[in-house]
C-alpha cells in the first residue's frame, strides 16, 4: 500500500506547486485550478503525447506548457465548467496506473498440482539434513562470453569457487534468453509449451510458474522451508507459496515509480532520478543482506535468491561505489557500456565471495549450493529482435545465451557435465541425492520475444560449439 502512497504523495506535491504558484501570481482561483491541471496532464502523460505526436522535441512541450496557459489566463469566459471537466481527468489519469497495481495486488496466481506428474519420483529418499541454497545472478555472463565480448577474463572469481571445492560448467548455454521463460522452466524441470496466453496475462503466468514451482514444491514435501528471497523486481519480489519470505525493500515498488517516471517529466527531475537509482541499489543490497540472515534460519531449507545484478541499471561500481552518471534503462542501449557491466559484475563477484564464505562459516552441515545466471549478458544484442522487428543474429544469440553455472556439492559429486542445460540441473540434483529416476532431458535452446512469449524458435544448431555435433544431454 505505501509503494501505492509514496506516488500518491508525489502527484499531491507538483499539484500543490503549480497551484500555489499561480495564486502567489496572482491568478483567480478557477484558472489557477483549469491551468494545473492542464500542467498536470501534459507532466504525467509525456511520454505519450511523444509517442502519438510524430517529431515531437521537448521544445514543442515547453512551448505548449508555456503558450496555453497563457491563453487561459487571457480567455475573458470563466472556467468552472472546464475545471471540474479536467478535475475528472486527473481522477482518471491516477487512478488508471493505481488500478493496475491493484489488479496485480489481488491477481490469482493459483498453480495447478498436476505439472509435477510429468516426471516420475518413484523411490525417493529423504536426504540428510543438508540446505539447500540457490542463487540466481541476473544476466551473468559465461566466462566464453565475457572473454569474446568484453575481452574479460574473469578467471580469478572462478578459480576462487573452485579453492572453494565449486565446479563450474563451462560452455553452458541457458535453455532461454530471458528472465521469466528461463526460470519458469528450469524450476519446473521442463520445457515450455507453446500456449494461448496473450502478452498482457503473460506476467501473472510466468510469476505463478516461477513462485510455486515444481522444485520447492518437490522440497516441501521432503521436509524442507522453502525460503524466499525477493529481489524487488514484480516477478520475484513476494512469494505466497513460500514458508518464510525475505521482502527486503518492501516500502517501494520501484518498478512502478520507474514506469511512472518514463511516461512523465519526472525522468527530468536529478532528484527524482537519484531517488530511483537508490532504489536499485537498495534492492540488490538487501537481497544479499537477506540472504545472510535466512543463514541463521535452524529448519532445513531451500533458498531461492533471484539476484537483480549484474543486469542494468548500472548503480554500482566495481567497489559497489554510486554511478552518478549511469542511466536508469533496464534494456536496451543501456547495454552497449560494456565497462559499466564489468564493473557490475566485479562488484557481484565480490558480494557473492563475502556470501559464500558466510554460508559455509553458519552451516552446521556443509550445504548444496547452485549459484548460477538466468542467460547470458545483451552487449551485443539488438533490442528490436524482443519485438520481431529484427532477426537475432548467430553472434547475439551466442551472447544472449551464455550463462554461468556453478555449483558446491558437499559429496563432491560429478553430476553435472560442462554445457549442462538448465533444464536438468534439479532433474540431476534430485535423481542424484534424493533417489529420483527423472530422465534426462535433450539439449534446446529457445529464442522467444516480447510479442510472442509463447511462440519458441528453436536455436539449438546455432549455439552449438564446433566440436558438438549432435544435440546432447546436458
Ligand atoms: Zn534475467
Amino acid at each position: 500500500m505505501i509503494s501505492i502512497l509514496i506516488p500518491m504523495g508525489i502527484v499531491l506535491a507538483i499539484t500543490s506547486f503549480f497551484y500555489f504558484m499561480l495564486r502567489l501570481l496572482k491568478v483567480v482561483r478557477e484558472k489557477a485550478g483549469f491551468i494545473t491541471s492542464f500542467l498536470l496532464l501534459v507532466f504525467f502523460s509525456y511520454g505519450y503525447i511523444v509517442g502519438f505526436w510524430e517529431g515531437c522535441r521537448i521544445g514543442h512541450i515547453v512551448a505548449l506548457v508555456i503558450v496555453v496557459p497563457i491563453i487561459i489566463l487571457f480567455l475573458p469566459v470563466r472556467m468552472k465548467n472546464f475545471t471540474n471537466a479536467l478535475n475528472l481527468v486527473s481522477i482518471v489519469l491516477i487512478l488508471f496506473p493505481l488500478t493496475n497495481v491493484a489488479l496485480s495486488a489481488t491477481g490469482s496466481s493459483k498453480q495447478s498440482e498436476q505439472d509435477i506428474g510429468h516426471v516420475s519420483s518413484r523411490g525417493e529418499q529423504s536426504y540428510p539434513e543438508r540446505d539447500i541454497f540457490h542463487i540466481v545472478v541476473d544476466a551473468y555472463a559465461g566466462s566464453t562470453a565475457l572473454q569474446e565480448y568484453y575481452g574479460f577474463d574473469n578467471s580469478s572469481f572462478f578459480n576462487h569457487l573452485r579453492r572453494k571445492g565449486f565446479v563450474i560448467a563451462d560452455e553452458s548455454y541457458s535453455n532461454y534468453p530471458a528472465t521469466w521463460w528461463s526460470l519458469s522452466s528450469m524450476l519446473n524441470m521442463r520445457y515450455l509449451e507453446t500456449k494461448n496466453i496473450s502478452c498482457k496475462e503473460a506476467p501473472k503466468w510466468f510469476e505463478s510458474e516461477i513462485r510455486n514451482n515444481v522444485v520447492a514444491r518437490k522440497l516441501k514435501s521432503h521436509g524442507y522451508k522453502y525460503v524466499y528471497i525477493g529481489s524487488g523486481w514484480e516477478s520475484t519480489k513476494d512469494n505466497e507459496h513460500a514458508d518464510i519470505v525475505y521482502k527486503g525493500n518492501k516500502w517501494i515498488n520501484t518498478e512502478f515509480l520507474m514506469a511512472l517516471g518514463e511516461r512523465s517529466f519526472l525522468k527530468f527531475l536529478p532528484l527524482w532520478v537519484n531517488y530511483i537509482k537508490y532504489n536499485n541499489r537498495r534492492n540488490v543490497i538487501d537481497s544479499f543482506e537477506n540472504l545472510e540472515k535466512a543463514l541463521h534460519l535452524k529448519d532445513r531449507k531451500y533458498v531461492f535468491a533471484h539476484i537483480f545484478c549484474p543486469h542494468p541499471p548500472f548503480v554500482f561500481g566495481k567497489g559497489g561505489e554510486n554511478v552518478p552518471e549511469s542511466e536508469l534503462e533496464l534494456v536496451g542501449a543501456v547495454w552497449k557500456n560494456k565497462e559499466r557491466y564489468l564493473n557490475q559484475l566485479l562488484f557481484t563477484n565480490g558480494k557473492l565471495i563475502q556470501l559464500i564464505d558466510k554460508i559455509f562459516e553458519k552451516a552446521s552441515n556443509p550445504p548444496i549450493i547452485i549459484l548460477q545466471s538466468d542467460h547470458g549478458s545483451s552487449s551485443s544484442v539488438d533490442h528490436d529482435i524482443w519485438y520481431d522487428k529484427a532477426k537475432p543474429t548467430t553472434h547475439m544469440l551466442k551472447e544472449q545465451f551464455c550463462m554461468f553455472n556453478s555449483f558446491y556439492f558437499p559429496d563432491r559429486a560429478k553430476i553435472i557435465p560442462n554445457g549442462i542445460t538448465p533444464v536438468n540441473i534439479f532433474r540431476r540434483i534430485f535423481n542424484h541425492y534424493f533417489g529420483s529416476t527423472y530422465e534426462l532431458l535433450k539439449r534446446k535452446n529457445y529464442f522467444v520475444t516480447n510479442t510472442k512469449p509463447f511462440t519458441f524458435h528453436d536455436v539449438t544448431e546455432d549455439l552449438m560449439m564446433p566440436k558438438q555435433k549432435q544435440p546432447e544431454n546436458g
